[in-house]
């Protein structure tokens, strides 16, 4: 699925596919802005968040 925020062109800094063109329900981590910092625990470092990972983190 075509990620609807950049028309699946992946930008790169594109909040709602990381810059993959793709919509697979992986975001951009919110906590780190996207950096994937070695701390971030959200994201465990990867910068991407998927959806399940960030429904559990609200939980
Ligand atoms: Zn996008
Ligand atoms: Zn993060």
């Amino acid at each position: 699925m075509r990620c609807k925020s950049c028309s699946g062109e992946g930008l790169l800094r594109c909040p709602d596919c990381s810059g993959e063109g793709f919509d697979y329900g992986i975001h951009k981590c919110e906590t780190c802005s996207g950096e994937g910092e070695f701390a971030c625990s959200t994201c465990e470092g990867t910068g991407k968040v998927g959806i399940m990972d960030k429904l559990k983190s609200k939980a």
